[in-house]
């Protein structure tokens, strides 16, 4: 089969072979890649017309007692100048969201022992109390099943843990021993069956990724449905012990955002910072290949600069949350529009109907 034939099946019946993916990511020439994401942006517009949907992302701690191989916040880097936001400056943060316009704020940090299961209980809480129509993400690792629970009955709505590798011996080289992909993926499906909005996902061209252990995220997501599918460029980080690896590929991030599209038409897909960071236009190009979610920094400026999980993360002020005209005028430059309501996923969860 030829590529063009190959995405036409891809829309079609949203599957194609482990030998067909291999073929297409490995062989897709410019302008197929062209036909690929109007395609893809076809299926995003019927699901979700023109609207991309906004989250405020508040990193609220740098401070992280994994040692993953490619992140510059492990904890064996010793020179980054830690950090952690008090329950109070979270909220100051997602009060000035508010007040831009931001209906939904995801709280990301480094697994940070100090948020223990009532603190984080308390924060949640908090934000739910003051602003109830607003959604709270969670991005804060792997924590106990007892912990999501706790979190999710405080308030919270969604949860973002990508997976990083569905590979076994690639996750090995990723991480160290103390971490497994088995207790990750535990997680995951710990996390759908409390009810949360769950987020998987991956770096695209990490350290020893090949394209068959692509092939093999496409089947764990097709396995766990998540509601949203976080993708972008692994950067390299020189504070790492990859400090030499090369940086992932834009192009291909591109070609997996659109093929994530055809498989999943109702999947909530953000063109991340690091497609961002990787290209000054990355995420304009992530919405015409397939997304439909930004992410703008609400982080208080002074600690931007210190959750850097690789070299020149953007956070200069053109990306920022404070920055919403900027943001709508870029997103209206691709011909869609920035909608500021809860932006759920058109996929159901076991809480909330969606669209309520
Ligand atoms: N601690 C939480 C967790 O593990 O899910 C959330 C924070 S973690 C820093 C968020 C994501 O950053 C990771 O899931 C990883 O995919 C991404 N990340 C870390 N280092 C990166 C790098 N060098 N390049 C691109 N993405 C990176």
């Amino acid at each position: 089969m030829t590529s063009r034939e190959l995405i036409q099946k891809l829309e079609k019946e949203r599957d194609l072979t482990d030998a067909g993916f291999v073929q297409l990511i490995r062989g897709i020439l410019p302008d197929e890649e062209e036909e690929l994401f109007a395609r893809a942006r076809a299926v995003r517009e019927a699901v979700y017309g023109k609207a991309v949907y906004v989250r405020g992302l508040i990193e609220f701690s740098n401070i992280c007692r994994n040692d993953c191989y490619y992140c510059g916040i492990r904890k064996s880097n010793a020179k980054v100048d830690r950090y952690r936001l008090t329950p109070e400056e979270i909220l100051l943060c997602v009060r000035e969201g508010y007040g831009l316009g931001f209906r939904t704020f995801v709280l990301q940090g480094g697994e940070d022992p100090w948020y223990t299961k009532e603190r984080m209980a308390d924060i949640i809480h908090s934000i739910k109390k003051e602003f109830p129509a607003c959604a709270v993400t969670l991005s804060i690792g792997e924590r106990t099943k007892d912990e999501y629970r706790c979190w999710y009955e405080a308030g919270a709505d969604r949860y973002l843990l990508r997976h990083e590798t569905a590979d076994e011996e690639h996750y090995r080289r990723l991480h160290p021993a103390d971490m497994s992909l088995s207790h990750r993926m535990e997680c995951l499906y710990t996390l759908r069956e409390l009810g949360y909005q769950t987020g998987a996902g991956c770096m695209v061209g990490s350290p020893g990724q090949t394209v068959d252990n692509l092939v093999s995220d496409l089947r764990f997501l097709q396995e766990l449905k998540p509601h949203m599918i976080g993708i972008g460029p692994y950067l390299s980080h020189q504070d790492t012990p990859f400090s030499n690896e090369p940086d992932g590929s834009y192009r291909l991030t591109l070609v997996l955002l659109g093929i994530l599209r055809l498989m999943f038409p109702g999947v909530l897909l953000p063109a991340t910072t690091a497609l961002g960071t990787i290209a000054p236009d990355g995420r304009e190009r992530g919405l015409l290949a397939g997304a439909n979610v930004l992410m703008p920094n609400l982080s208080p400026s002074g600690v931007r600069k210190k959750y850097e999980l690789y070299d020149n993360k953007i956070c200069t002020g053109e990306e920022s949350a404070q920055c919403m005209d900027e943001l709508k005028r870029r997103v209206e430059s691709v011909g869609y529009h920035v909608v500021t309501d809860r932006g759920d996923s058109r996929i159901e969860n076991g809480r909330r109907r969606i669209d309520e």
